[in-house]
């Protein structure tokens, strides 16, 4: 009895596993082996009498036909093994983006500015609680000192073609402006004394809130740190300059600035300095280039690095113009320098800046100009076409200058 349901069980599952094979038969119709293979299972089933063995076989073939299902036409497996080999012969380059580089004038341009090389040598003797003093006679009151923003990494450019790289980070300062506080003029006499005394300390005082400068040297040649050195001081605003190496471009961060507490007069090439202010520039300049290892080339004025990049002009601010002692204060004739704006960025000068300026800062000016026009003629360019690109240069060089945190990527450089 058992034996018989046994063989009845089988027989049904015979018969559900051949309609299965049917039934997937006709499912794949648009398959031309499958279609013909179903019958001729079911031929060869019946000729197996022992009703296990006929479940086997019929169970096997219903597995092997669901992995068939799975196998890659032989075409395809043929076309996939051909774009393989195809892949392996083919050169990178020809499946590589190649896009097509824009091409650009070369704006290269060495700055006629020659490294000096030799700095002064001055050090400090003596640091109390409000003041210091140096081997060449400086000292430096610190009564006035507020801290600022810390100056950490700024961004300078190849001065010859700053598009060429990212740029570089350093971190030291890498030069001086000087500036007038633009006070009013009281007659520099005993009788003045204490009224000139007052008026020192307030403009201390102010120049404190703002952080306006680094040093300030009073009327009667004191020298007051303002801001440290290690901060930021607020002295230039948008400006620009260039040595034989980079180009410097916000000068709040990479210069520092010391200020005089006097009046530019336009036009004139003296300036209304007295003899205590000489001597302590002097010192001052000296004691600031021996630490910090600054060129002499990288002591300007501000009219020299002071930009209006609203109207593309060299001069936003125009003080000592053309009335710093440049020789006085142990300096070449700076003014002989000409202005990276405009050799480097496209600005232009106008009559204005050369009313508030005076003749000093001609020769300066005369250059960049005849460097602009025989670097134009060698592109066959007219001189307005040539500062459209270097103005175009400069807006992409400031971008990158201003793009990201310094201070976060030397942090990670190192
Ligand atoms: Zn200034």
């Amino acid at each position: 009895m058992a034996w018989l349901q046994i063989t009845r069980s089988v027989r049904a599952s015979v018969r559900k596993i051949t309609k299965a094979l049917v039934q997937g038969r006709d499912r794949r119709r648009t398959l031309s082996r499958p279609q013909c293979r179903a019958p001729f299972l079911e031929l060869r089933a019946s000729h197996i009498s022992d009703p296990l063995e006929r479940l086997k076989f019929l169970r096997y073939q219903q597995v092997a036909r669901a992995r068939a299902r799975w196998r890659l036409p032989r075409p395809a497996i043929v076309l996939a093994s051909a774009l393989l080999c195809l892949v392996a012969v083919i050169p990178f380059p020809i499946i590589s983006d190649a896009r097509p580089t824009p091409i650009r004038p070369n704006l290269a341009m060495r700055p006629p500015i020659e490294e000096s090389g030799a700095f002064p040598q001055v050090w400090p003797i003596e640091k109390a609680a409000d003041h210091e003093t140096f081997s060449n006679g400086l000292r430096v009151e610190n009564r006035y000192v507020a801290e600022a923003k810390p100056r950490g990494a700024f961004r300078v450019f190849p001065a010859e073609d700053p598009q060429a790289q990212m740029g570089t980070l350093l971190t030291a300062p890498a030069g001086i402006v000087f500036h007038t506080t633009e006070s009013d003029e009281l007659p520099f006499d005993p009788s003045e004394n204490r009224t000139l005394q007052r008026v020192s300390a307030e403009l201390l005082s102010f120049v404190r809130r703002h952080r306006s400068y680094h040093f300030l040297i009073d009327r009667f040649g004191r020298a007051f740190r303002i801001v440290p050195e290690s901060d930021v001081a607020f002295h230039a605003g948008e400006s620009a300059w260039a040595d034989h190496r980079y180009l410097y471009l916000d000068l709040n961060r990479s210069f520092l600035g010391v200020a005089f507490e006097t009046r530019t007069r336009p036009g004139e090439d003296t300036a209304g300095l007295t003899a205590a202010q000489i001597g302590t520039a002097r010192e001052l300049t000296e004691m600031l280039r021996s630490r910090y290892r600054i060129e002499a080339a990288d002591c300007v004025t501000h009219a020299q690095v002071s930009l209006n990049p609203g109207h593309e002009l060299l001069g936003w601010h125009t003080d000592f113009g053309a009335s710093f002692p440049f020789t006085a204060a142990g300096l070449p004739d700076n003014y002989a320098l000409p202005p990276a704006a405009l050799y480097l960025l496209g600005f232009r000068y106008d009559s204005a800046f050369r009313q508030a300026t005076g003749p000093r800062i001609e020769k300066g000016l005369t250059m960049a100009d005849s460097l602009v026009e025989s670097k134009a003629t060698a592109l066959g360019l007219s001189p307005g076409r040539y500062r459209g690109l270097l103005r175009r240069r400069y807006r992409d060089v400031l971008a990158r200058e201003r793009a990201g945190s310094p201070i976060e990527e030397l942090q990670n450089e190192n």
